[in-house]
C-alpha cells in the first residue's frame, strides 16, 4: 500500500483499487491510501467512495499496522480489486492539517516534556510537565504568531532511527516511542524552528496555519499541563 498521504497530504482524490475488503467490520483497505489512519493524535478522515458511480461515505480512517482501514457506511456490491475513486472531506483535513503544524510551533515554543495530545476541529492542545506553571499564556501566543508570520517551509525527512540513541531529546513527548518502518523514522521539519519524528500531515509552510489564539491553560495533575490552541477563521 502506498501512503499517498505522507508524501503529499494534499492530495484531496484519487483513482485506485480495492485491496481488501472486510465485511464483519465494513472495511476496506485501498491500494493507494489518500486517508490519514488515526494515530498519534490526529484524527482519521472522512470522505467517500465512488465505486461504479454510487458514492459510500467513509465515516473514519485508522491506522492497523502498517495498513489504513477505512470503514465504510455500507459495502453495497463492493469487490476486491474493483477500481473506485477516493475522495477525502477536505475541509475537515485541512483544519487537521493546521493544527497539526500549529502545534509543532507550539512544541518548538516551549521547552518542557510534552505529556500527551490531541488534535481536534475546533480546538487543539498539547499538556505539558510543567510543575512550576512556567507556560504563561500570552507570551506563547505571540511567539507561536510570529513564528507563523515568519513563514517557514514545512518538509519531510526520513531518518535512520539509530539517531536516536545519539539524540534522544529529537523526541519530545516522554513515554512514547515513535514507530519506525524498516529501521527508518519520519522526521517533520519546520524551517530551523522544529525537528521531530512524526507521520502526521502538514501544512506547507507555517503561514498557512492563519492566526491563533491560546485558549484555556488547565492543570490536569502535576505532570500535566493542558494548553489549549484555536485557530481565528
Ligand atoms: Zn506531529
Amino acid at each position: 500500500m502506498a501512503k499517498i498521504f505522507e508524501q503529499n497530504a494534499y492530495t484531496k482524490e484519487i483513482e485506485t483499487k480495492i485491496k481488501e475488503i472486510d465485511p464483519e467490520n465494513k472495511t476496506i483497505e485501498l491500494e493507494d491510501a489518500i486517508f490519514y489512519g488515526k494515530s498519534g493524535g490526529q484524527p482519521g478522515d472522512e470522505g467517500e467512495i465512488i465505486a461504479d458511480g454510487q458514492k459510500i461515505k467513509v465515516n473514519e480512517t485508522i491506522k492497523a499496522g502498517e495498513s489504513i482501514k477505512n470503514i465504510l457506511e455500507n459495502l453495497n456490491g463492493l469487490r476486491k480489486n474493483q477500481k473506485i475513486i477516493a475522495r477525502i472531506n477536505w475541509d475537515k483535513r485541512y483544519k487537521y492539517m493546521r493544527m497539526h503544524s500549529a502545534l509543532h510551533l507550539m512544541c518548538a515554543s516551549i521547552s518542557l516534556g510534552v505529556t500527551g495530545g490531541q488534535i481536534g476541529y475546533d480546538k487543539s492542545r498539547l499538556d505539558f510537565n510543567d510543575p512550576d506553571k512556567e507556560i504563561k499564556k500570552e507570551e506563547l501566543q505571540e511567539k507561536i504568531n510570529a513564528l507563523m508570520e515568519e513563514d517557514h517551509e514545512i518538509t519531510y525527512e526520513y531518518i535512520d532511527s539509530k539517531i536516536l540513541e545519539s539524540q534522544p531529546e529529537l523526541v519530545r513527548t516522554m513515554s512514547v516511542k515513535p514507530p519506525s518502518i524498516d529501521g527508518k523514522l519520519r522526521f517533520v521539519k519546520i524551517g530551523n524552528v522544529d525537528f521531530q519524528p512524526c507521520g502526521g500531515t502538514h501544512v506547507k509552510s507555517t503561514k498557512e496555519i492563519g492566526k491563533i489564539t491560546i485558549g484555556k491553560i488547565e492543570n490536569k495533575g502535576r505532570m500535566n499541563r493542558r494548553v489549549n490552541i484555536l485557530i481565528n477563521d
